[in-house]
């Protein structure tokens, strides 16, 4: 399996996934021209995209969804109610298209089986995915306010986690949003600091997790290398050795990170 984000944070958010013929997308939060743009930087184009899948309305993770699917003529996959929520922003989208997902439920798309978790954010029916192919696991989890024993079981075994680092607790605190704001961001239905994402991410680095990518900083009230070291210092604390045990990175807000490819493990 091989991954990469095309953009991550409050701007835009895009993951892109390819196995051996197909590839898929996780949340579409730009342009269909800008993904175009961004997956010719890696090399890569459109024929392979097999599917969207989308984690929730807010437009940071649904701007491109569907011009991508009428231009590729590719379903998207969402929760009935996210369909709903998400109407306006995506536009019409032909009726084979439309897939319905639902927490709890696995489905297969192509050369992926994925399972689908609930998280806490304040969406309609916000959800997360870990993905699996014959030999590798990903786990995908960004804006949640907070997570339970059912998100931490479905990530656990991951080899690749991407996961949420949005805010430095004193730069949210001390930062320009309006109270009311900080406040929605702090709420369990809000965005994971970098603390938090410090302490799942220890508990679920094990043997198999290979990298580790930080994703959707604030533009505000987080910087990457702060995210970067509160949250590895965190793991170190917990005996998760960064760059030893696990490699660790930041996904880029403006373009794609590196393509991390898992490996066969065969
Ligand atoms: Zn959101
Ligand atoms: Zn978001």
């Amino acid at each position: 399996m091989k991954v990469t984000t095309l953009a991550s944070g409050s701007s835009g958010n895009a993951i892109y996934i390819e196995d051996q013929e197909e590839a898929i997308l996780i949340d579409v939060g730009l342009s269909g021209r800008a993904i175009v743009e961004r997956l010719a930087a890696i090399d890569r184009d459109l024929s392979r995209i097999k599917a969207i899948l989308v984690t929730h309305e807010h437009v940071d993770h649904v701007k491109g969804v569907g011009v991508l699917s009428r231009k590729l003529d590719k379903p998207v996959y969402a929760t009935e109610k996210t369909w709903a929520a998400m109407a306006k922003t995506v536009g019409p989208v032909a009726d084979e298209n439309r897939r319905y997902i639902e927490a709890g439920k696995g489905i297969e798309v192509g050369e992926f089986q994925l399972e689908v978790f609930a998280t806490s954010h304040d969406a309609v029916d916000s959800v997360g995915y870990t993905i699996h192919t014959r030999h590798e696991k990903l786990g995908v989890l960004t804006d949640t306010g907070c997570i339970n024993l059912s998100i931490k079981d479905q990530l656990a075994g991951s080899d690749m986690l991407i996961c949420e680092s949005n805010h430095d607790l004193d730069m949210l605190k001390k930062g320009p949003y309006p109270w009311n704001l900080k406040k929605r961001i702090l709420s369990q239905k809000g965005h994971l600091s970098n603390i938090s994402a410090g302490h799942i991410l220890a508990d679920l680095c094990s043997g198999t997790t290979q990298q580790v990518v930080l994703a959707h900083l604030s533009q505000e009230n987080n910087e990457p290398d702060l995210a970067y070291t509160t949250v590895a210092e965190i793991m170190e604390k917990k005996g998760c050795a960064i760059g030893r045990q696990v490699d660790m990175a930041v996904a880029p807000r403006g373009g794609p990170g590196p393509v991390y490819d898992l490996g066969s493990g065969e």
